[in-house]
């Protein structure tokens, strides 16, 4: 059974109460960013208005009250991702800056020509090109891991394309497009077997599922604020202590140091040394809200309400003629839905259902290499969260249907 009080939910995220093009808002984009909650909204007002001043550069009780903020809401982080060290908890600006510094920082120190980079081909582009760019510049080389029809990863050719040449194992917890929910674990231990680092995409799943790195026993695991109820421009980077202390600082500047001349400079301790320059410091504090608000309604919750609300538009899209949705079945999945229509662009069902108010993305969705798996450009992709409705679902059907008699 369900077990949250969608109406108490939805009155504290004030953005969706809302007409867009007349209609109500059913905002189904939750994969590319989710919305924030009052608590949230607050959260970030009361610290541009109460606690602002910039971090770890004190002296003055203004700092040292944002500086100690800024390190409650590591740890909560540190709670959230169940990491045993909050000197493992690192705030980046997004998972992709998180992947960059570990593809860069990780790579250039522990890469050499020869050597083997495992993706999967559900990657996003984010959890894909950084790991190019590090190939390019070590002579590594690049292989992944095959899907399946269905969307999961084919398990069954894992062993075969880990070696001890293959030194690190890039994966999405879940994916963006699919939705599939991957089996972490067992990659993870595969991966150490044959002495490879593993650097996990979490990015779709800590929204939807509850994440305990020690138990993934993950090496990297990085995350976006924004997709989770809190705030753009701030992601985490979680990394094993011991990595983190064999491999050089990424970025260069502010904060990261311990010792500076003209030409020279020892790097701080952990985490300031990958946390150079300013930080975003308003959203950082803030995210320590949105990730009680998750807490407090519970990860387990939310996922079942979204594999609930999938199934429904799972069942409610069987007959739609030409239509194909991508990926696995939804108990399998985190509450995304991609399709495509035979004959149709997504872009246009997009632009179509837009103007009955309902916010779904069209497009490649960061994911090119899946879309050419699967034979296509393009998909798309309805998303939902925790304050979506089974009416909402139905909303958005009925705005389908009617899209597609339009444009057939
Ligand atoms: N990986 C996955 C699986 C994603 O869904 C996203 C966001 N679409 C990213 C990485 C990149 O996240 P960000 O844009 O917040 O850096």
């Amino acid at each position: 059974a369900d077990k949250l009080d969608l109406d108490a939910i939805r009155a504290d995220f004030p953005i969706l109460h809302q007409e867009v093009h007349g209609k109500p808002l059913v905002y189904l984009d939750n994969a590319a960013s989710s919305q924030k909650p009052q608590q949230v909204i607050d959260a970030l007002r009361e610290v541009d208005e109460r606690f602002y001043a910039n971090v770890h550069r004190g002296g003055h009780q203004l700092s040292n009250e944002s500086t100690s903020m800024y390190e409650e809401s590591r740890e909560a982080a540190q709670r959230f991702l169940g990491a045993k060290s909050k000197n493992e908890v690192i705030f980046t600006y997004g998972t992709t800056s998180a992947i960059n510094t570990v593809a860069h920082a990780w790579g250039s120190a522990n890469l050499a020509p020869g050597d083997e980079i495992l993706v999967t081909e559900m990657e996003h582009h984010s959890n894909l090109v950084p790991w190019q760019q590090i190939a390019q510049l070590t002579g590594a080389k690049i292989k992944a891991l095959p899907i399946t029809g269905d969307g999961l990863l084919a398990m069954d050719e894992l062993p075969g394309l880990l070696s001890e040449r293959t030194k690190m194992v890039a994966v999405s917890a879940a994916s963006n497009v699919l939705g599939t929910i991957n089996p972490v674990t067992e990659i993870v231990r595969q991966a150490h077997e044959v002495g490879a680092v593993v650097s996990v995409d979490a990015a779709q799943a800590a929204p939807h599922k509850p994440i305990d790195v020690v138990a993934w026993d993950a090496d990297f695991v990085a995350l976006s604020a924004h997709k989770m109820v809190g705030p753009s421009g701030l992601g985490i980077l979680y990394g094993k202590q011991a990595l983190l202390e064999a491999m050089p600082p990424f970025l260069g500047g502010g904060s990261m140091i311990n010792t500076v001349t003209i030409d020279s400079f020892t790097p701080a301790l952990l985490p300031a040394k990958f946390e150079a320059g300013t930080p975003p410091i308003t959203a950082a504090i803030a995210f320590k809200a949105a990730i009680e608000y998750l807490e407090n309604i519970g990860l387990d919750n939310i996922l079942a309400h979204e594999q609930m609300l999938a199934e429904y538009a799972h069942q409610l899209l069987a007959d739609v003629p030409g239509l194909r949705i991508l990926g696995p079945a939804p108990h399998q999945k985190a509450g995304i839905v991609s399709f495509t229509v035979d004959g149709i662009s997504p872009n246009d069902i997009g632009m179509m259902i837009d103007t009955a108010g309902v916010a779904i993305r069209a497009g490649h969705h960061c994911a090119m290499p899946l879309h050419a798996r699967y034979g296509i450009a393009s998909s798309a992709r309805a998303s939902f969260y925790l304050y979506n409705t089974r009416e909402e679902v139905e909303i958005f059907v009925a705005a389908v249907r009617k899209a597609l008699t339009i444009l057939s």
